[in-house]
């Protein structure tokens, strides 16, 4: 059996199975996955073989069976066997998974032995991915091994007719891990922990919670002044912060929750869910600023339960560190670098082995959930490209938002989300990483692939180990990469049409792309389309003040007499900046030139008057997306379409979409609808675009990918023209869309140049 078959009670029930039918043999976990000896009457075999795949317990999969005649041994019995620990590792580690319903009810039962006992787990729920520190998953490869269990737990864990039957970190309160609560200093306070917790929160206080993979800095919702102390303590000026709630019902009064939204919200999985709030009481203004969307998820760990059991209403739950740099992980790492922020702590004494952040879905009505951060509950779930690496590839992913991922076989596997490499502590947890993750997974990669961009952390990285480790490089286009994550998902191999927007991506003929229609398969890509390019004057200050790809825009359509054309919004630049870049504007002095829709994006926030400053990435492109989505459906700008004829790429004209928006600000058209206006725009340009290439290069699909299409409203108007069209629309559901899912494709891209070459 191959698939998804340890720490998932796959052996007690493949010996239940067995046993009820009186069959006799072993069944054990080996590194590829698990395997089975079956002996008995052939109808009893062919009954097992039959309902083996159809009853598995729910967090089972299996992707594979073989199946071989062997000798009859002539045994009596079934038993289950020790795992075994040589060969070459393709066996599934499994993600974190919320608390079950079981345990839920027992966590609540005063008759149960583990009545309000925060670490209740079985082989159905509890932590994975996050304790383990070799394979095989066995207790004494986990953070639980310090824990010796008492005989009552044993007996649990001996019983194959037990729910916690081999549940690695089964424990109970009598033998197993222990909270406690402390003021800032580390001091213990007296009194039982999760009600002084709770109610600390509940008089508005902030407190540091150590969870699943690393610590959440947690507080009212509700109270401006908790928010406001948070966001001034953590230094993070604006970007939204994640808001947990107790139940599915709650959510409803905080956010419209559409059916995917309730079901992904409820998953065994738990992720933070994108969803539009509405206007309550119960969360303030301070928790998402000026962005319309509110990330929700419900309690995914037994002390979260408990908490909310004390009657709190909806808690902020943001990662506990210090803005860009990763979790902290350990209790007294934690109070070091929380105890200026935390006004006490939650600890208790299970270690955290691997740092794994809340994973971030976007909710739309009717469609499926797009990832945008995959780290607890999806990672390190392995994903089935069509392509088969003839020697094991490690990609290493992007810049922001970072990921590696190791590919073997046909078997990929995406790091949890590892964050921005520009920070030092971040840069040492990719490292540290990509060792663990080569261990852990049993792979000694003989080919390491990275982006283009020569000023990318991971790509210096990725040169040196090569050199220094002798493997083959590949550096990988970014927008490529992008393109091929979505095709691997997808099992699609050969010809593919992908539409690539996102913020920053180095080209091939060293301008900055990212508003792309590639054409290509896993080995190599033509650009076939792209938005019409303008300057970006101001280097690094020109992804945050967005009046500077607006000038660059503005200069692109209208000439050296561009201050001209919006003199009224730029009267909000200071004049020696504006002078400065007109000035390098109109000496074509060797500015950065660009194809990238995050910029046009910004551009159009600065037009509007929406948003001068991104203080967090997108910020304007969010602010913009909250009011188009807000004023509803809108008619698109009248543009052109660029025809296509195999000479070059085809061109989209940004100019009539510009002169449309400052048309509409003369003559006080409502912002929203302009800014709904503009998103509609884009989609038909990009769509209208797609459209002429596919069918003279005959191809059917188009793959979206890029950090744009976290925007549900851009997303939505483009995959709905592109139908239109009658082009078939593959999106992402399992990497996220943004860089995040980079590695992946950088991944699969290698194999394939390698294979060819
Ligand atoms: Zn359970
Ligand atoms: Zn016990
Ligand atoms: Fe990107």
């Amino acid at each position: 059996m191959r698939g998804r078959v340890q720490g998932v009670g796959f052996r007690p029930y493949v010996y239940r199975l067995a046993a009820g039918l009186r069959l006799a043999g072993v069944v054990g976990n080996d590194t590829h996955g698990a395997f089975i000896e079956i002996e008995g009457p052939a109808a009893a075999v062919a009954e097992f073989v039959d309902r083996l795949p159809r009853e598995l317990p729910p967090l089972a999969a299996i992707s594979r069976i073989e199946a071989v005649d062997l000798p009859v041994r002539g045994e009596a019995t079934f038993r289950i066997d020790h795992s075994a620990r040589d060969g070459v590792q393709d066996a599934e580690i499994t993600p974190d998974v919320a608390l079950c319903a079981d345990c839920r009810r027992e966590l609540f039962d005063p008759a149960d032995r583990r009545y309000r006992y925060p670490f209740i787990n079985c082989t159905h729920c509890g932590p994975r991915y996050s304790i383990i520190r070799q394979i095989p998953y066995d207790r004494p490869n986990t953070t639980m091994a310090v824990f010796r269990m008492c005989p009552a737990c044993q007996a649990e864990y001996d019983d194959p007719a037990n729910r916690r039957f081999h549940a690695q970190p089964n424990a109970c309160p009598a033998c197993g891990p222990q909270v406690r609560l402390t003021d800032a200093a580390g001091r213990p306070l007296e009194g039982d922990p999760i009600r002084l917790c709770a109610r600390r929160l509940a008089e508005g206080g902030i407190v540091a919670i150590k969870g699943l993979g690393g610590f959440h800095l947690a507080c009212r919702a509700d109270l401006d002044e908790a928010v406001a102390t948070l966001r001034e303590r953590k230094g993070r000026e604006s970007k939204p912060l994640a808001v947990m709630v107790g139940t599915l019902e709650q959510a409803r009064a905080l956010a419209e929750i559409p059916p995917s939204a309730a079901e992904v919200l409820a998953d065994v999985t738990r992720p933070i869910v994108l969803v539009p709030a509405r206007r309550s009481e119960a969360v303030s203004p301070h928790v998402a600023p000026g962005c319309g969307l509110l990330g929700l998820m419900l309690p995914y760990t037994p002390l979260h339960e408990l908490l909310f059991a004390e009657g709190l209403g909806p808690l902020v739950m943001t990662s506990g560190n210090p803005t860009e740099e990763p979790l902290c992980r350990d209790n007294d790492e934690a109070l070091q670098r929380l105890g200026g922020i935390a006004d006490a702590f939650l600890l208790h004494n299970r270690d955290i082995e691997r740092r794994v952040d809340d994973s971030v879905v976007l909710a739309s009505a009717d469609e499926p959930v797009v990832p945008v951060r995959r780290a607890r509950g999806f990672a390190p779930a392995p994903i089935r490209s069509a392509v088969e690496a003839a020697e094991p590839v490690l990609a290493v992913g992007a810049e922001l938002k970072s990921t590696v991922c190791v590919l073997a076989g046909n078997t990929a596997v995406v790091s949890e989300h590892l964050g921005e490499l520009a920070n030092p502590r971040a840069y040492r947890n990719f490292v540290d990483t990509v060792e663990q993750f080569q261990r852990l997974l049993r792979v000694r990669p003989a080919v390491i692939a990275c982006d283009m961009h020569p000023d990318y952390a991971a790509t210096r990285f990725a040169r040196r180990y090569a050199r220094e480790g002798g493997l083959r490089l590949v550096e990988v286009q970014h927008h490529h990469a992008h393109l091929v994550s979505v095709m691997a998902e997808h099992g699609l191999s050969g010809g593919t049409l992908g539409i690539i927007c996102d913020g920053t991506g180095f080209g091939t003929d060293g301008t900055i792309w990212g508003g792309e229609i590639l054409a290509g398969d896993e080995a190599g890509f033509r650009r076939v389309g792209h938005l019409s390019t303008f300057s970006l004057p101001g280097g690094d200050a020109a992804a945050r003040e967005t009046w500077r790809p607006a000038a660059g825009l503005l200069q692109a359509v209208f000439g050296d007499s561009w201050p001209g054309a919006a003199l009224e919004a730029l009267e909000r630049v200071p004049a020696d900046a504006l002078r400065l870049v007109r000035r390098r504007l109109q000496a074509g002095a060797r500015l950065p030139i660009t194809s990238s829709l995050g910029r046009v994006f910004d551009a159009a926030a600065f037009l509007l008057g929406v948003c001068d400053h991104n203080r967090h990435e997108a910020e304007a492109a969010m602010a913009l997306e909250a009011l188009a989505r807000d004023h509803g459906p809108a008619e698109p700008f009248p543009c052109g379409r660029p025809a296509y004829d195999e000479a070059g790429p085809a061109v989209v004209d940004l100019g009539p979409m510009v002169r449309s928006l400052l048309a509409g600000m003369a003559d006080k058209t409502p912002i929203p609808r302009l800014a709904r206006a503009f998103h509609e725009t884009m989609a038909v340009l990009l769509a209208e675009a797609a459209r002429p290439i596919a069918e003279r290069l005959g191809l059917r699909r188009v793959c979206l990918s890029g950090g744009c299409f976290v925007n549900g409203v851009l997303l939505a108007g483009l995959t709905r023209r592109l139908r239109e069209a009658g082009l078939e629309v593959c999106r992402h559901r399992v990497v996220p869309t943004g860089d995040g899912g980079v590695s992946l494709g950088q991944a699969v891209c290698a194999a394939a140049v390698c294979a060819r070459t």
